[in-house]
């Protein structure tokens, strides 16, 4: 029998992985949305969408078959310390203002933070890094992000993930990310005439923003500009691209990312909007 757990801000019980509109705090979609179930699927089903049904098609996705077994495996297991909640397992969809001025390119939703929260960087260590800094520079109405449904807001700032789906190791193949690109490529052409920077998290963040705006008819540079923390690149003629080391824990425990050089990306990206 598929076990209900309650939702630990509303109590709601829920199934993991959460079924489509369900009442999840946040979740895009009904128990209609069409879902993709594979890379042909993916292309079409995000041809010529507005942002509220991309976003409710990317969180039904199903095209990826290796990462759709371990989002859901990692759902009904669950890491100790959050047995007694229900995980979303689902795909992340891009999360914040419908008119960004920032934007910023992540990897991939994490295991045990988005995968179980429904929301990109919500509930593990890397978006407390990230979100205490949003806060301190003006970008995120609170300073902490724990559950969807928290009354958090980012301020004209839009995150998303390049690949939607957790993977293993945080590591998707190449194939996995082709699959995945039509829908940060049609995001972005739905945000770019608002957008004025975007914050590349990690050479991966990086890379994608890149390859994502040329696909959405923008000129980015050539030769490929090199990634680094505070590297700054012109995408177009008014879209600033700034990278910024990926506040994960490999990079916030060591010390190569600290809480003033996050702020410092952070704090350039509010000014230039
Ligand atoms: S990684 Fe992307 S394309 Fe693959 S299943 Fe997840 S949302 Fe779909």
């Amino acid at each position: 029998m598929t076990e209900l757990l309650p939702h630990p801000l509303t109590g709601q019980p829920f199934a993991s992985p959460v079924p489509a509109g369900t009442g999840w705090p946040d979740d895009p979609a009904a128990s209609g949305t069409p879902v993709a179930h594979d890379a042909d699927d993916v292309r079409r089903l995000a041809d010529e969408v507005d942002l509220a049904e991309l976003d409710a098609r990317v969180s039904v996705c199903s095209a990826c078959d290796r990462l759709v077994q371990w989002r859901e495996d990692v759902a009904r297991d669950k890491r100790a310390s959050f047995a007694d909640q229900p995980y979303w397992g689902r795909p992340i969809a891009g999360w914040g203002a419908e008119r960004p001025g920032v934007l910023i390119v992540g990897l991939a939703p994490a295991a045990n933070g988005g995968n179980r929260t429904g929301r990109i960087f919500t509930g593990d260590r890397s978006g407390d890094w990230l979100f205490a800094s949003l806060h301190r520079v003006g970008l995120a109405s609170q300073p902490t992000s724990e559950h969807a449904g928290d009354g958090l807001r980012l301020i004209d700032t839009r995150m998303v993930a390049t690949v939607r789906c957790a993977p293993p190791q945080n590591r998707p193949t190449t194939q996995e990310r082709n699959t995945c690109s039509p829908w940060i490529e049609r995001e972005i052409s739905l945000v770019a005439p608002s957008v004025r920077v975007v914050v590349a998290l990690g050479g991966y963040g990086w890379d994608a923003a890149l390859r994502s705006f040329k696909a959405a008819g923008f000129d980015v540079p050539r030769p490929k500009p090199k990634f680094g923390h505070g590297a700054e690149a012109l995408i177009g003629d008014r879209v600033t691209l700034l990278g910024c080391f990926h506040p994960s824990q490999q990079n916030t425990f060591t010390g190569k990312l600290t809480e003033e050089m996050t702020d410092a990306v952070f704090r350039r990206a509010a000014t230039l909007v």
